[in-house]
């Protein structure tokens, strides 16, 4: 017997078939003995439903009476799911966020937990109940509904996980797991077994979002295994855990991330002083504008080029911000290019295996594809390449690294 959180998002409790669905996987989880917490979001598309409305009536409503209106969404589907299981003949017992007193603070459409009492919830799961937990929302010490930031559901379930000191969460989506890259651009992308939580934080940051970041944060932290599954097809999905747990799979690359909508600004001949980089960058990020990678390069005459890649949508922006001090920055050039995406390799075995890098850009020099911008962190190396090389670049690193074939069967000594 196991004490199980389960989280079932939008799409998995999307119609009242589906919440008859989730229901019959619930009931298979309680005939096994298990003990069942679950965590729903809203119907899908009803945050959207209900923000909407809100527009309608004002453009900016206040934060307090907007989480009022978002929390109802979650509050439909855990009564339903309720019913579905009542129904079947299961105790099932639905409770808000308030009710089992998720605490948090009083940051109102963002709000973060900080404590959780598990008593009403082990009571209720010692009377043989299934405990229905609507996702997303939490109450201050005022007694405030908050809500905790779009997708909000993950973390919520990772957070009762942990608290009542769960063996495991499940988070069952659309999809069946996490793959070693988007399946829709590599065919052959392959569904990860096991990855570690630093592995799937650098791939969701980068762009394969399964799952709240903040979530997988919180369950690195309190470490609490957590699961990526299809609440739609059968299968283990992907688990997620600490490194040190991670015995059976040693693959050296976990999997490739991308980012399209990027662009690239490069101030040029710039003088080469300290604190150059500072009024640069600064008054880039202080318009509220993400900078993400940066490099800076010293050239022999004693002037500077600086690049840095933004969202392609705040780049125009970034120029005029940029084309402002040129001349104060004594800037020979400001250029903007927005035709570039960013490509990532991922994972620990970066640590312990050398001779990666040189592998990844074999396999772009192989393609032809020149590389704009090369990072690298402990765990991860990205490079900056033309967009019309995206899917030809991630297809080229998926092979080179033999990410789809099958991982080799575990030595025995
Ligand atoms: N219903 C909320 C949203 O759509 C929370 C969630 O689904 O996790 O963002
Ligand atoms: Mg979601």
């Amino acid at each position: 017997m196991a004490l199980i959180v389960q989280k079932y998002g939008g799409t998995s409790v999307g119609s009242i078939d589906r919440i008859e669905a989730v229901a019959e996987k619930i009931a298979g989880f309680r005939d096994r003995g298990d003990e069942v917490v679950v965590v729903v979001s809203a119907m899908s598309g009803e945050t959207n439903r209900l923000t909407a409305l809100a527009m309608e009536v004002m453009d900016a409503p206040t934060p307090r009476e907007m989480d009022v209106l978002l929390s109802t969404g979650e509050q439909v589907t855990i009564a339903l799911l309720c019913m579905a299981l009542e129904k079947r003949g299961y105790g099932a017992r639905s409770f808000t966020g308030g009710q089992v007193r998720i605490l948090t603070d009083s940051a109102h459409t963002r709000a973060r937990i900080r404590e959780i009492d598990g008593t009403r919830i082990h009571a209720q799961l010692e009377q043989g109940d299934v405990v229905v937990v609507a996702g997303f929302q939490g109450i201050d010490d005022w007694g405030n509904i908050t809500t905790l930031g779009r997708g909000g559901s993950d973390t919520s379930a990772v957070a009762l996980a942990a608290a009542l000191e769960a063996d495991e969460c499940q988070i069952y989506t659309d999809v069946k797991g996490v793959y070693t890259t988007d399946p829709r651009v590599v065919d052959s992308a392959r569904l990860l077994a096991t990855i570690t939580f630093e592995e799937m934080l650098e791939l969701a940051s980068l762009g394969a979002k399964v799952l709240q970041i903040r979530a997988v944060e919180f369950a690195g932290k309190y470490r609490v295994p957590l699961r990526v599954l299809s609440s739609f097809e059968e299968g283990e999905g992907t688990l997620i855990s600490l490194e040190e747990e991670l015995v059976m799979e040693e693959a050296t690359i976990a999997g490739i991330a991308f980012e399209r909508d990027e662009a690239k600004l490069t101030v040029s001949g710039v003088p080469d002083v300290p604190g150059i980089a500072y009024k640069v960058i600064g008054p880039v990020s202080e318009a509220g504008i993400e900078v993400d990678v940066i490099v800076q390069n010293a050239a022999a005459d004693g002037s500077n080029d600086i690049t840095f890649t933004v969202k392609r949508r705040d780049s125009e922006q970034a120029r005029e911000i940029l084309e402002k001090l040129s001349a104060s920055l004594k800037a020979r050039d400001v250029s903007l290019d927005k035709k570039i995406c960013k490509v990532s390799l991922v994972g620990v075995g970066m640590r312990s295996h050398a001779g990666i890098a040189a592998r990844m850009f074999k396999a772009l020099a192989d393609e032809n594809i020149n590389i704009d911008i090369i990072t690298t962190s402990e765990i991860k190396i990205s490079v900056v390449v033309g967009e019309k090389y995206l899917e030809l670049a991630v297809r080229a690193l998926h092979s080179a690294f033999e990410l789809g074939d099958p991982q080799p069967a575990i030595s025995g000594n």
